[in-house]
Formats: C-alpha cells, structure tokens, sequence
C-alpha cells in the first residue's frame, strides 16, 4: 500500500473510531484519550485501549464496538487491540494515591446543582483541617466556580518558578485551588470539549498540593463527560453525594451514584441537605422539601446516610461571607451536622481513627 493510501485509509480509521462512545458517555474513544499505537500493519490493525477502570467487561464490549464500527473497510481485515490499565486506574482498585502527596482523594458530586454540594465540600474541608488532617479543597466547578467565594479567598494564583506548577491558596487552614482564581470572578468559563478535559487535567496535576491527608474535590453537578474527565485523571478513593429530600433531586443523585458505580468508584455515603428546618427559638420542625427521601435512598442503594443537614440561614450567611458555619458558628444547627459529618468521613477514610496527632 502507497503511503498516501496507507494516511487516507488512517484518517478513515480515526474517523470510525471517533464514533465509539465511553459506554454511558457522550464522549468518544478518541477524544478521551483512550486509542494509542494506532497502526496498519499489512491488513491488520494494531491498537492500544489504555483504560483507567479495571472494568474486566470493559474491554470486550469496546473490542466489539471498534470490530463492528471497522467493518467494511477493505485496508482492515483484521484487528488486535491491546488493553492497558493504566496506572492511576490500577491505583483506583487498590485504594493508593492518585497524587503524589495526597493520601485520599475524594469527590464531593450531585446529579443536581442548587443542593448545596459545594456547601457541603467547603464545611467538610474545614471540619476535616479542625481536627488536625492537612486538607486540599480543589473546585473542579468550570462553569460556576464558588469555592474562593464560599472559603473568602482573595488569594490570586501563583505559580511556582522553574516548574510552572500552581501553588493553591491557603484559607481556614485548606488549601486552595478553584477555577475561579484561575479565570477570575468575572470572566465567564466559556471552556468546551477538550479545554475542558486540559483544564481539569492541569488542575489535578499542575497543582502543587504538597504532603496532605484528604484533598476534597468539589465535582460540578451532572454526570456528564468531565465527571468522566475527572474519575479517569485521578483515582478517587471515594464519592460522598449530595441530594436534598424531594424526588426531583432523589432521581438525579441517583444517576450521580449510578455513574461512581459504573466506574467503580466507591460510594462513601450520601449527605442529605436542607433536611428540615427549626423555628429559632422553638423546637418546631418544619421538613419543606419533604421528609425521609435521603434515608429511603441510602437504604435502596445500600450506601451509609453520612448526615441530615438542616436548612439553616447561618450555613447561607457564612457561604455569601466566606466563613463556612463549622467556623464562624460552629454551635448553629447546621455547623453541628456539618462537623458530624466531618468525623463519620474520616473514620470511613482512616478507619476510626479521626483525630490526627500532627
Ligand atoms: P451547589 O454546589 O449544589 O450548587 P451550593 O452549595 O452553592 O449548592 O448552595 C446553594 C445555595 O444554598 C447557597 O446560597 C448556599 O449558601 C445555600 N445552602 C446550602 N446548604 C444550605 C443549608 N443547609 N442551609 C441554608 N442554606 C444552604
């Protein structure tokens, strides 16, 4: 076969495989990164699938998609693809770091925006860094980052001479690293498709975290292509998701658990926010979104139910003011269910041993 033959049957090649999605994803083999050693040797096509779950199903059904979407092409007769776990995948199964430094990883996710999930990441931060634990909190929230807002942190990057790495912010004993500083309070993300990946990429790995116990990622709502983006830069050692009681936001924390599970993430728990709210000053209870939905999930999904957050003004208040409630009132209702649910996080992640001797 003539050079250019052999280039334009490639172009043919890619062009097939870029119509192979990630199963359960929007986004394709291709463009996540997963085909490399792409070659045609006589009429037999050679690849490599570096894949970052340990999916033992995986490989086969993307085998059988890439045979079937070859088809027919008279250059291919016949294909052999090689599978790789790469490494931070192979570390996701066995619970090892992801980040040199970093002990545990874990994401804080929602199917739903507007339920408080960053609420819950920055209040867990803290909670965790009160005790003692060396905590990185990075807002992974591209298109509406609120971490620097919600931690009141003024701190511009700066990045690291010699190795170009971003040195995160230090706030209430967290460090720091949110979009948002990266692209200003203004700028609007207009970030798409692989800058998005780029971005999330350089986040998790540009940063300079340093030696810390538990970085918090703060995922943004959804289960879309860079949640994928996410799970498959870093392994995570688990996934704490947040919902409020009503169906509406039930079905989408759902589907976020869903996701953890098909890419074998563990599911810590879910955290159920804006639970009920008390009258100040009365022992009345009101359950305005409902009651129980949290509980009745956590039961179907056999996952633990971390914490009953109430809906309290204070948790909004300290959010708008950059002084999460643990810290500016760690007595408010809010404050107490937070700093509970701190503890029930790091005796999962140390087994039971949350209060760190520095
Ligand atoms: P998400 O990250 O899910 O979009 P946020 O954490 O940004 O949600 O919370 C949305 C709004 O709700 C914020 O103004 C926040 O201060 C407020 N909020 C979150 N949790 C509570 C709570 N338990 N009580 C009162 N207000 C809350």
């Amino acid at each position: 076969m003539s050079d250019t033959n052999q280039s334009s049957w490639m172009e043919e090649v890619m062009k097939r495989l870029r119509l192979v999605k990630y199963p359960g994803f929007s986004r394709d083999i291709v463009s996540f990164g997963l085909v490399h050693d792409l070659a045609l040797e006589g009429a037999e096509l050679k690849l490599t699938l570096k894949l970052s779950t340990p999916d033992p199903a995986l490989p086969e059904k993307l085998g059988q998609e890439i045979r079937a979407g070859l088809k027919g092409l008279d250059a291919v007769q016949s294909v052999t693809i090689r599978t790789e776990v790469t490494p931070t995948a192979a570390a996701a199964s066995t619970g090892t770091q992801g980040i040199e430094g970093v002990k545990k990883i874990i994401a804080v996710a929602s199917g739903k925006g507007g339920v408080g999930k960053s609420t819950v990441a920055s209040n867990v931060a803290v909670s965790l860094a009160r005790t003692g634990w060396k905590v990185g909190l990075c807002d992974c929230d591209l298109y509406g980052p609120s971490q620097a807002l919600m931690l009141g942190c003024r701190e511009g990057v700066r990045v690291e001479e010699g190795t170009e790495r971003i040195i995160p912010a230090e706030c209430h004993g967290v460090k720091l690293m949110s979009m948002g500083m990266l692209l200003g309070e203004d700028s609007p993300a207009a970030l798409r498709g692989p800058m998005v990946t780029r971005f999330t990429q350089q986040f998790l790995r540009q940063v300079a975290w340093g030696e810390l116990d538990v970085l918090v990622l703060d995922l943004p709502p959804g289960t879309g292509d860079i949640q994928l983006t996410i799970v498959q830069t870093v392994s995570l050692d688990g996934a704490l998701i947040v919902t409020t009681p009503q169906e509406v936001a039930l079905v989408d924390a759902r589907k976020a658990i869903a996701m953890f599970r098909k890419v074998n993430v563990e599911i810590l728990g879910l955290v159920e926010n804006m639970s009920y709210f008390v009258v100040p000053g009365t022992d009345q209870k009101h359950n305005i979104f409902g009651s129980g939905g949290g509980k009745r999930e956590s039961e179907r999904q056999k996952v633990p139910l971390l914490g009953e957050i109430p809906l309290d003004a204070e948790a909004r208040k300290c959010g708008d003011e950059g002084r999460p409630v643990v810290l500016a009132h760690p007595t408010s209702p809010s404050a107490i269910s937070f700093l509970n649910l701190g503890n029930s996080v790091a005796k999962i992640l140390f087994s039971n041993n949350s209060t760190r001797t520095t």
